[in-house]
């Protein structure tokens, strides 16, 4: 640790309460995806305290203010994500709302403004040869999506996802690095996060058939709940064509499937995910999916509706996440002269989760630093979440976003320059838009000119 760095660790320590009362806050007044209205006012007015003149309302509720109002050198983003989960089983969930911070997100705020606090020191500010983007990103959670889908017909998003929603408005186009942070309930202490994870496209499919007397009359009806359960047998059949190393996932459920016992279905609905671990596993997942929907349309003499809608992209890890890994040992380090014990875990690009993050969109176009803390005890999503180490899950968190951002930019952003030299992006910004909008589309089968 150089001097400047024992300087970050020291301020931040001293606002130690403070960084906690943040975290405390923000789990106690928990908001959905796009509604996260006052969490983003916390991370303004915080920011404007410090100096900072951010800009509001980036894809409704995002927040993202510079540390320096104008510099050369590239730009480092440390994100937080603002929102939280419809879970009203928890006790600490919005009374009105029934939101809660059961996936933690409020230490990933608390820790930004803590990096905020500590990188706003003159003398620290100074010796970065770039400039860092404070990020508070809306709607991390794929949840609430009628909501969503509400905004997007209104035309104020285009995107379910926040950071997708951010890209798409240029949020990200000067940001050449980016920070992120997740907490890991039961963790003792960090972990690296450079696993990948899946990406997913959503399927809502409508099948319209044609009512009848269940008993009396069947052959006059065309059964729109046979015509799912033949779809849904297609797709069933389709798995073992799918590869272990791609880990696609088709989950799901029917949120219609008929009137009433004595009535044919006139029209049933599917929703599912449809995950895979690379693009083309998720293309090639969907577009069977869609031929076993048609299977299940044709079968019957339904038509079937099916409506994909873009979600989030795999989870690219970084070839070489070393400095991030140093900062971690060294911070473990020192916290023991402090009483901390908190040891470092690795979880490197061999370890998958078969889940999905719209990180994955920002980790395609860029350089993607990812950590978790503990802190919490209970399951991600779960009214068990348990905040049980406010030091652990917001104190350390905004310690390694400020280490890991002073580290990219300092001596010339030398680290800075070097990750950069050697990235190369999954996809450019044009062919992410032209994934997104191919994979938001309606097909009505059969075609009218073949029924
Ligand atoms: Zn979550
Ligand atoms: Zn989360």
């Amino acid at each position: 640790m150089d001097r400047l760095e024992q300087k970050i660790i020291n301020c931040i320590e001293q606002h130690r309460d403070e960084i906690i009362t943040i975290g405390r806050d923000i789990f106690t007044h928990a908001e959905m995806g796009y509604k996260e209205y006052r969490t983003a006012q916390i991370v303004a007015d915080r920011l404007r305290q410090l100096g900072i003149e951010p800009q509001t309302g980036l894809a409704v509720t995002g927040v993202k203010g510079y540390l320096k109002p104008r510099c050369s050198g590239p730009i480092v983003a440390l994100v937080g994500e603002l929102d939280a989960l419809p879970i009203p089983a928890h006790p600490d969930a919005n009374p009105e709302t029934g939101a809660s911070h059961c996936c933690g997100h409020n230490a990933q705020i608390a820790g930004l403004l803590g990096a905020a606090i500590a990188l706003t020191d003159p003398e620290i500010a100074q010796a970065l040869d770039g400039n860092i983007a404070f990020m508070a990103a809306p709607a991390e959670e794929f949840v609430d999506t009628e909501f969503k889908v509400g905004l997007i017909q209104k035309g104020t998003i285009r995107y379910c996802g926040g950071k997708s929603e951010l890209i798409r408005i240029g949020a990200f186009d000067d940001i050449d690095i980016a920070v992120g942070h997740h907490i890991s309930p039961n963790l003792p202490g960090y972990q690296l996060a450079n696993g990948t994870s899946n990406g997913f496209v959503n399927k809502v499919v409508t099948f319209h058939g044609k009512s009848a007397h269940a008993a009396g009359s069947p052959h006059t009806g065309v059964d729109a709940l046979n015509a799912a359960m033949l779809a849904l047998h297609a797709i069933d059949l389709q798995r073992e064509t799918f590869r272990d190393a791609d880990s696609v996932r088709i989950h799901s459920f029917m949120p219609r499937a008929g009137t009433a016992i004595n009535v044919i279905a006139e029209e049933t609905c599917i929703e599912s995910s449809v995950r895979g671990k690379n693009i083309p596993a998720m293309q090639d997942a969907s577009r069977k999916y869609d031929r076993a929907i048609r299977a299940g349309a044709i079968g019957l003499g339904c038509t079937a509706e099916i409506v994909t809608v873009p979600g989030y992209l795999p989870t690219v890890p970084l070839d070489d996440p070393g400095l991030l890994t140093g900062v971690l040992q060294d911070l473990s380090a020192e916290g023991q002269t402090r009483g901390y014990h908190y040891p470092v875990d690795y979880c490197n690009a061999d370890s998958h989760t078969a889940g999905s993050t719209d990180f994955g969109e920002v980790s395609s176009i860029l350089p993607l630093y990812q950590f978790n803390t503990g802190g919490y005890t209970g399951e991600l999503h779960n009214s068990n979440v348990r905040v049980t180490d406010e030091q652990l899950a917001y104190v350390e968190t905004a310690k390694i976003f400020a280490l890991t951002a002073y580290r990219l930019l300092k001596n010339q952003a030398e680290a800075a320059k070097k990750v950069l030299a050697g990235f190369h992006p999954t996809l450019t910004r044009e062919e992410y838009f032209a994934f997104m909008e191919e994979n938001d589309r309606t097909e009505v089968y059969p075609p009218a000119s073949e029924r």
